[in-house]
């Protein structure tokens, strides 16, 4: 099994600069989305700080869970080490593939991840915000949840406190199978049908996030926008899998 992995970010139609960030790593199988918040570009240095942090803890060999908890202790002290950056926080969603063909991830706040398997596409993530909770609690519908005022407030993220609870889901990969991993910024803009229908319409990845991005901005691009579509294929049999 093997995984292609195309990226694409983009600072949407109304921010002034891009505070999401992304990981792709294809020799340790490590893939990340990470949306920062804070005044000031600390958001950028949140996501930025966390995603290094965690390709050095996966690199070492940690497990997802522990690679987070770094992560998360790294955006603490930077944070704690300048006054410019307190209060900066960055949500995570990310993956590394497993033998056997597994992929653990490990997931903060409210990017999201998706799983596309025969043409229906699966939201494999809770969302960590106050809408989504609402939404679990009977408060609000989802028709509500996705046009009410607060929407983007989250309820768990990096750089907050020490020792942040880390949700885990293990997805057994499939070949043809397509993963999604994407920030708020898209799914607050288009809806899951039509992220499933161009999923399902560009068997390219890149194109497949180009256009992802392309929908999120004509939608309005309120937000910044990260996805990374990764095609899980058979075994290159060519020479470069040797
Ligand atoms: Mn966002």
């Amino acid at each position: 099994m093997r995984l292609v992995a195309a990226k694409k970010t983009d600072p949407g139609r109304v921010r002034e600069g891009n505070e999401d960030g992304y990981l792709v790593d294809d020799r340790m199988g490590l893939f990340a989305v990470a949306d920062g918040m804070g005044g000031h570009q600390a958001g950028e240095v949140a996501s930025a700080t966390a995603l290094e942090a965690l390709r050095a803890a996966v690199a070492s060999g940690e497990p997802i869970r522990d690679a987070i908890d770094r992560a998360n202790e790294a955006v603490l002290e930077r944070s704690a080490g300048d006054e410019r950056l307190r209060g900066m926080g960055t949500t995570m969603t990310a993956g590394t593939l497993a033998a056997g063909g597994t992929l653990l991830l490990g997931h903060v706040g409210d990017s999201r991840a998706y799983l596309a398997r025969d043409g229906e596409l699966t939201q494999v993530t809770e969302d960590h915000s106050l809408v989504e909770e609402m939404v679990r609690r009977g408060e609000l519908t989802p028709e509500q949840a996705e046009v009410h005022p607060r929407r983007s407030v989250i309820t768990r993220a990096l750089g907050i406190e020490p020792g942040v609870e880390v949700d885990l889901y293990p997805v057994e990969l499939h070949e043809g199978d397509r993963m999604l991993l994407c920030s708020d910024g898209l799914t607050t803009m288009i809806r899951a049908e039509e992220i499933a229908a161009i999923l399902r319409g560009e068997p390219d990845p890149q194109r497949a996030a180009n256009t992802l991005v392309e929908a999120a901005n004509a939608a309005g691009g309120e937000d910044n926008i990260t996805v990374l579509v990764i095609d899980v294929t058979g075994d290159d049999a060519g020479p470069a899998g040797a």
